[in-house]
């Protein structure tokens, strides 16, 4: 079919430029269908057979529907679109409804989508029945398109594939639904106290933790709905963690965004400091949850009885540690068998029944019970080297060796 052909076939009945032009799109770019539609009609109402007209051809409203009809002129005022019922011209009524939706929240970017009903679906599909879809867009991208234009005009934001906001218009409805995108906010933590959960405890038994008492600072700058913290790893409850250990801190549903990270990292309450804070992403907590670095631990031992001899014999246990998951944790994870590697270790006698030890090992090795042994659990251990119980009085994490995650 001749494009012309096909144009005056689309005019048999009232169609706006919008939806003429869409079913050109491909083939002329630097126009919008807006504009494409409005030259086709003209080129259609340029050569339609002028006998069977009684009176001028208006562009501004013209379909050779009407003219064959022969309707006196008198009746030619303007009908609505039988693809979009004039959505299109209705478009500024959306955006300010847009605009009102995303008020209440900064943001610099934003994603427009649009539900459609099923009739305006239909009526497109039907029209693409008669006249094909050769050339054609269909009629949801052009609208998400054009109101994204004139909600960048409208908002100052920019339109973008990773948006603080998105709006989702219900065009049948004449409503706007939000979905606000959390703020990640990269940084590293220790852990300066013992006795605090990294994550929310489910009972009451520990008041707090370290994700609560970081992101206060954070809430009340972006005054967000709740939070979630990522950390690389985590410490036991008992233990401090004196090296930085990486985190990612997730605000969801932040009213504000414009946020000055050096000083709220100033402002994290006692017990917790933060550091090398940046805005961050979802890619980065998928990265800090897969990552499996190499920990150092420093812990306070109790044992019967040693000498300074005596820790010298546990330079031996370098090497492959054999771990079941430890009898205080295996109510609550999988029973498994593992090995891991200790890479170095150093020791430091204190009294005859008091020594600390230095380990440098793989993710996933449990020190505490490194020195118990755990009832035979973990072998060799501390304690089956020395030969009496021996049980890990303090501990502390003293570096995270996460060599990926380094910038
Ligand atoms: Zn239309």
């Amino acid at each position: 079919m001749q494009i012309q052909e096909k144009a005056h076939r689309i005019l048999q009945h009232p169609v706006c430029d919008n939806c003429l032009g869409r079913q050109f799109a491909q083939l002329l770019s630097g126009l919008t269908n807006s504009e494409r539609g409005g030259l086709l009609r003209t080129l259609v109402a340029m050569s339609v057979d002028r006998e069977h007209y009684d009176g001028d051809i208006d562009i501004n409203n013209f379909h050779s529907f009407r003219f064959h009809k022969l309707e006196s002129k008198s009746k030619l005022e303007k009908k609505k679109c039988v693809i979009c019922e004039d959505t299109f011209e209705n478009l500024d009524r959306l955006v300010d409804k847009v605009a009102k939706a995303g008020k209440k929240y900064e943001f610099s970017t934003f994603l427009v989508g649009t539900k459609l009903s099923f009739e305006l679906i239909s009526r497109e599909e039907n029209l693409w029945e008669r006249v094909g879809i050769d050339y054609c867009e269909p009629l949801k991208a052009e609208l998400n398109r054009e109101l994204g234009k004139l909600v960048e005009k409208k908002t100052k934001a920019k339109y973008h594939s990773r948006p603080d906001i998105n709006f989702l218009v219900n065009i049948p409805e004449g409503s706007v639904d939000i979905q606000i995108n959390p703020i990640f906010i990269y940084g590293e933590y220790q852990k300066l106290v013992r006795g605090i959960p990294q994550t929310r405890w489910p009972s009451k038994k520990y008041k707090t933790s370290i994700e609560e008492i970081m992101a206060v600072p954070f809430m009340k700058a972006t005054l967000g709905a709740s939070h979630k913290l990522h950390g690389l790893g985590r410490e036991d409850i008992d233990a401090r963690c004196l090296g930085w250990r990486p985190f990612v801190l997730e605000i969801l549903s932040p009213r504000k965004r414009e946020l000055n990270l050096k000083a709220l990292a100033k402002k994290v309450g006692k017990g917790i400091r933060i550091r090398n804070l940046k805005l961050s992403n979802i890619e980065e907590v998928r990265r800090i949850k897969e990552e499996r670095a190499d920990k150092t631990y420093r812990a306070i031992v109790i044992c019967e009885n040693v000498s300074r001899k005596d820790l010298d014999k546990l330079k031996t246990l370098v090497g492959e540690i054999k771990q079941k998951t430890p009898e205080r944790v295996v109510h609550r994870r999988a029973d498994k068998f593992r090995h891991r590697k200790l890479k170095s270790l150093k020791t430091k006698y204190i009294s005859g029944k008091k020594f600390s030890i230095e380990v440098k090992c793989e993710a996933g090795l449990y020190v505490k019970e490194l020195v118990s042994g755990d009832n035979g659990r973990t072998t060799p251990s501390v304690s089956s080297i020395l030969q009496q119980s021996c049980i890990c009085k303090e501990l502390d994490v003293t570096a995270i060796h996460n060599a990926k995650m380094k910038k």
